[in-house]
């Protein structure tokens, strides 16, 4: 009798958890996107953006630009101390700055929350950073998790 009811205790808290996980999962939809950035000038990259089922509450990937080196990087945008993955420059910008776009659209192709805040790409025109132009484009390309 004593066995049983550990076991049945056992089983409420393991029902208990994965109904909670599974709420935490609808409620940030924690599936990351895959997008890929490509410009006329032949500079392609594929990102992998967001956060996973598990990573998503540590971990919210996002392209970035080094202002020294002229490169485009993924940093986790929950990291305390960010820099240029190439050069280590902490003079970076997120793509959602406004300076990187060239507001020829708003319509949202990635959006990714924290907390309060929206990680966001549209399907602007933005800063390349192999040719310096305003012709990057993102594209969604699929879904990793
Ligand atoms: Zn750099
Ligand atoms: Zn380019």
């Amino acid at each position: 009798m004593k066995k049983f009811f550990i076991l049945l205790v056992f089983m409420l808290t393991i029902s208990g958890i994965s109904e909670s996980h599974s709420i935490a999962v609808n409620k940030y939809n924690p599936m990351g996107t895959i997008i890929e950035a490509k410009c006329i000038c032949g500079f392609t990259n594929e990102m992998f953006l967001g956060g996973g089922k598990l990573s998503f509450q540590t971990y919210a990937a996002f392209p970035y630009y080094c202002k020294s080196c002229k490169s485009l990087f993924v940093e986790n945008f929950l990291a305390e101390n960010k820099s240029c993955k190439k050069c280590s420059s902490t003079d970076i910008l997120p793509y959602y700055d406004d300076t990187l776009r060239s507001h020829a659209s708003n319509k949202e192709i990635f959006g990714w929350n924290v907390d309060k805040f929206t990680l966001k790409l549209t399907d602007d025109k933005y800063l390349c950073p192999k040719c310096g132009e305003y012709s990057l484009i993102f594209t969604p390309v699929g879904y990793w998790d």
